[in-house]
This record gives structure tokens, C-alpha cells and sequence, in this order.
């Protein structure tokens, strides 16, 4: 038998990187993880004319998958690996830290002047977390066809339809775009947590209409959601089975033990392990001082 549907909205914390404003819907305080995704910032959409409208400086990641996803715009990728990607909407960037790698991401100078989308981290487990670093960029995305809606699989499986990005624990990620008022049954695996972020337009589960600046959190045993939509309305759908390891989160690293965590900081500030950016014209960013890593992050 099914649990009964329980909906847990979180409210999405507003900020600003690379002088974007944000909103951050994970780690929040009351729900830090979701399957082994530990952090989701949307940005945009917005128009812009002649200023760059992403400019994140080098900055190193250890531990953790960065998973880049556009909505509208473009944004270049460069990291310590010599790799430089452009990504396009419906393209994603996949940069697997393993041990550690540093990155920039900023707006090319050559551009729409729109920009749209979401980034999101996934925790790496203890088997592959000092894995030597590698990027991916995938130009094209399975999608699994819902009646009444698209589903664009990042990464994971859906009806199917199996994204190619590497991926090292079970999860699964998808773009759900709507075609109709028809309601729409969007696939669950019952063994994984889900959660819901509306990416645009208006949708409804149970009648209840979706709160665009919050998460919605749905736990484990639901093998599917009956959701209400209308035609060009986008939603983001998060799972993974429930992450097994006791993580720290602090900065852009995501580690087991506080020592690590200093360790890696300490490298980045002597330029050892994570290596320079050399595609990237800008500063690389200064690390914060560390005080003190809540499992995994302090939603500040
Ligand atoms: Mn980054």
C-alpha cells in the first residue's frame, strides 16, 4: 500500500553568486539532502544587455558532481583540467570533483542576453570521492514522453529513457515540461526521495498549487505523482535513494571529517591540488575562513 502523500514545502533562501541573485533551495536547515543531491540554487530568468550576467571566478570542488542545467542562455565552462565547454539550454555540464579540481563558469561574450537555469550538487559516495577529477559536457538528453508532458532526463532513468551521464549512486534528475491541462502521472521509484522545484509557470499536486520559491519534499514509497499543469509550465525532479554516508559540507567541498575539510582549504590557498584555471580571465575566488562544518552545511 502506498504511504500517504505528504508534501513538505521548504522555502528556497534568497542570495547572491557571481552577482546573480539566487534563490538556494538546498541545504536548508530543516532538509539537507535529497538522495545524494546536497545543493540547488536557481537563477533567472533574466535579460541583460551589455554586463555579464554570470561571472563566477576559479574555485575549487572536492567530493561532489557539479551538475550545470539551462533553461534559456549560455554559460562557458573552464576548469584546471584544460577543459573549456559551452553549454546551451538543454545541454549539461557534468564536472565530477573526485580529490579535487577548480572551475570557472561565466557568460560568453558571445550570447542570447537571457538567462535561465539551475546548479546543483550531488554528494559522491566514499567508493568514489578521491576519483581522479573529469568533466563531461553532453550535447543531447534522453527524454521519456509522459501523456500530456516531456520529461528531458539529466541524469538517472526515467520510463526508459537513461541519460548518459556518469553517475555513482542510484538518483535521478528531470525537466518536466508540460503540453496541456491535461494531469499528468510523472513516474516515482519507490526506494528513492523526491523533490519538486517549479521551474516555471504554475503547478498543483492534489489540488495544492506548488510554491515557486520553495522545495517540495516528497519521501520514500510513491511509485508516482498525479500532477496539474498547463502548457509550458516546467518542473524540476530530484531523487536518489537515501544517502547512506554522514557527509560535512563547508564551502565548495563536500567531505567525512573537519580535518579534510581544512586540509583542502589550506591546499587551495597554496595552490596545490586543484590546480589553475588557465582558460579563465578573472580572479580566483578567496576561500572564507573556516570556523566550523554542520552536517552537511549551515544554510546561512
Ligand atoms: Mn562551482
Amino acid at each position: 500500500m502506498n504511504p500517504v502523500l505528504q508534501i513538505e514545502s521548504l522555502p528556497a533562501r534568497e542570495t547572491q553568486v557571481g552577482g546573480m541573485r539566487i534563490l538556494r533551495a538546498l541545504p536548508r536547515s530543516r532538509r539537507r539532502m535529497v538522495g545524494p543531491w546536497c545543493f540547488l540554487d536557481r537563477y533567472g530568468p533574466i535579460s541583460f544587455t551589455r554586463e555579464k550576467a554570470m561571472d563566477v571566478g576559479a574555485h575549487p570542488h572536492m567530493g561532489l558532481q557539479t551538475v550545470s542545467w539551462l533553461l534559456k542562455g549560455e554559460v562557458v565552462h573552464h576548469d584546471s583540467l584544460g577543459c573549456e565547454a559551452v553549454m546551451h539550454a538543454g545541454q549539461l555540464n557534468l564536472m565530477t570533483s573526485g580529490a579535487g579540481i577548480a572551475h570557472a563558469e561565466e557568460t560568453p561574450s558571445e550570447n542570447s542576453g537571457e538567462l535561465s537555469g539551475v546548479q546543483l550538487w550531488i554528494a559522491l559516495p566514499d567508493g568514489h570521492r578521491n576519483m581522479t577529477p573529469v568533466f563531461d559536457h553532453y550535447p543531447v538528453l534522453p527524454s521519456a514522453s509522459l501523456p500530456a508532458a516531456t520529461a528531458t532526463v539529466i541524469v538517472g532513468e526515467m520510463m526508459g529513457a537513461t541519460s548518459p551521464a556518469r553517475m555513482f549512486s542510484p538518483v535521478i534528475g528531470a525537466d518536466i515540461e508540460f503540453q496541456s491541462d491535461q494531469p499528468v502521472a510523472v513516474p516515482l521509484q519507490r526506494d528513492f526521495e523526491h523533490a519538486l522545484l517549479v521551474l516555471k509557470g504554475d503547478v498543483a499536486i492534489q489540488g495544492r498549487r506548488l510554491d515557486r520559491g520553495a522545495l517540495h519534499y516528497v519521501g520514500l514509497g510513491h511509485d508516482e505523482l498525479e500532477v496539474s499543469s498547463h502548457r509550458d509550465s516546467r518542473l524540476l525532479l530530484i531523487g536518489g535513494r537515501p544517502f547512506g554516508e554522514h557527509i560535512l559540507m563547508w564551502w565548495n567541498f563536500v567531505a567525512r571529517t573537519e580535518d579534510e575539510i581544512a586540509q583542502a582549504r589550506e591546499d587551495w590557498v597554496n595552490h596545490r591540488r586543484f590546480g589553475d584555471v588557465h582558460g579563465y580571465a578573472g580572479s580566483r575566488l578567496a576561500s572564507p575562513e573556516f570556523i566550523n562544518a554542520v552536517p552537511p552545511n549551515p544554510a546561512r
